[in-house]
């Protein structure tokens, strides 16, 4: 397929953190702490994780190494400002220097917002936006344990702002860690339901990173990359969470689309399930995953060669097909491969309430990413993807 590459009057590129990639990377997590200058660490890993065994080896290296660390684990999957408030105390006690975030997206931001409130000060919603943070944190050290959000490589943390029943943003480039350190194998105790969930996650960050507005031939490089090997990873890694080629692969799928989005933005499909996400407890990839097909649908009619490049980047033989055909084939296939991997129904969740989407859709008209829609979007247009969402069988 033929698709325009955006050529945006002007771009910045930028991958602030450092990555380390290889089975075992947290073995030298020690070192690597006080290489950063760190003397008292404080890891901070949501108890799911904890759960899984994977936080008591870190623990014990960054022990071995003098860096005394101390757990701080009292936060939810979607965290909460109060939540990152209470994490703030503990550093405080502490007396951190060094945060090691450990977990999936949740654990990382929290370990973000920590350092963002203890070099900054104040409430971690004075900060939502774009450019709101002016001191540099401690120094973070990101240990992913799932493949959906790329915060081990974005300079972005989220987290619920419980009195607006919305998420929020936290974009500054002091928000990217200082060092990521993958290994593929933390990942292989997610369950499946949380790797298909994830995984559509990251689906989300390239697609809508190649189709949004903000895009650049660099990002749209590495997003349609990204597209590609969770087309091809993402069902093994859910079938059988061991193989550790389709986990290592997701793996760099997930951080190659955070560096896209980083550099470019997300959609309205990422809008709805952070507005949503504010108002009812839903995992976050699961929530972008039930919106994408309909910002998919609303929006391919103005850029149908690049939702149809997407698809084949997926994959599929479009050959013959004229844009707005294989941008159609693409939609079909996404919604099939999301029953396949078993995505819940918007209406299955508990607490989702039609009343609310008004709300919802306000929430979502003032996302950050809002303005990056190919396609303008008012609050009538959210309102009716959201019911659309609801209402799908
Ligand atoms: P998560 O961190 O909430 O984790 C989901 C579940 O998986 C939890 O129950 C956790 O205990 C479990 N888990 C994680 N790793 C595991 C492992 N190795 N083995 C067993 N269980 C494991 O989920 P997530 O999707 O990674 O992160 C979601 C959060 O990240 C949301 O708050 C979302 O808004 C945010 N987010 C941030 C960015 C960013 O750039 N900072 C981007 C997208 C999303």
């Amino acid at each position: 397929m033929n698709a325009p590459v955006n050529v945006p009057g002007s771009f910045g590129f930028n991958v602030a953190t450092r990555i380390v990639f290889r089975v075992g990377a947290t073995e030298g997590i020690g070192d690597e702490a006080r290489s950063l200058g760190g003397r008292r660490a404080l890891v901070v890993s949501e108890s799911g994780v904890v759960a899984s065994g994977i936080v008591e080896p870190i623990l014990k290296r960054l022990d071995d190494a003098g860096l005394d660390p101390r757990l701080f684990s009292s936060f939810s999957p979607n965290p909460k400002d109060y939540e990152c408030l209470e994490g703030l105390k503990v550093a405080q006690e502490h007396g951190a220097d060094i945060l090691v975030g450990v977990g999936g997206g949740s654990s990382m931001d929290v370990a973000k917002i920590i350092g963002l409130l203890q070099t900054s000060g104040g409430h971690p919603v004075e900060y939502g936006g774009i450019g709101l943070v002016n001191k540099p944190l401690p120094p973070v050290i990101a240990v992913p344990t799932t493949s959906g959000t790329g915060s081990e490589v974005t300079a972005c943390a989220v987290c619920t702002d419980t009195k607006n029943r919305v998420k929020i943003n936290i974009i500054s480039p002091q928000m990217a860690p200082t060092v990521a350190l993958l290994d593929p194998t933390l990942t292989c105790s997610v369950p499946p339901a949380v790797t298909a969930a994830t995984g559509m996650d990251a689906f989300c960050h390239a697609f809508e990173s190649y189709t949004c507005t903000l895009a650049n031939p660099i990002t749209e490089g590495l997003a349609l990359y990204a597209i590609e090997l969770v087309g091809r990873y993402l069902e093994p890694a859910v079938e059988n969470g061991s193989d550790i080629e389709a986990r290592t692969n997701m793996q760099f799928a997930s951080t190659i689309a955070g560096i896209a989005f980083g550099n470019s933005d997300c959609l309205a499909a990422h809008c709805m399930a952070e507005s949503l996400g504010g108002m009812v407890e839903m995992p976050h990839g699961v929530a972008c995953a039930i919106f994408l097909p309909y910002v998919f649908e609303f929006n391919m009619e103005v850029e149908p060669a690049k939702h149809a490049r997407a698809g084949e980047a997926l994959g599929l033989d479009l050959n013959g097909l004229s844009a707005e055909a294989g941008a159609k084939v693409t939609l079909d296939y996404i919604r099939t491969w999301q029953r396949a991997l078993r995505i819940p129904r918007l209406k299955d969740i508990a607490g989702v309430n039609p009343d609310d989407f008004g709300y919802a859709a306000q929430g979502a008209l003032e996302n950050v990413a809002a303005s990056s829609q190919p396609r303008p979007t008012g609050h009538a247009d959210y309102v009716r993807m959201f019911k659309a969402a609801y209402e799908a069988r």
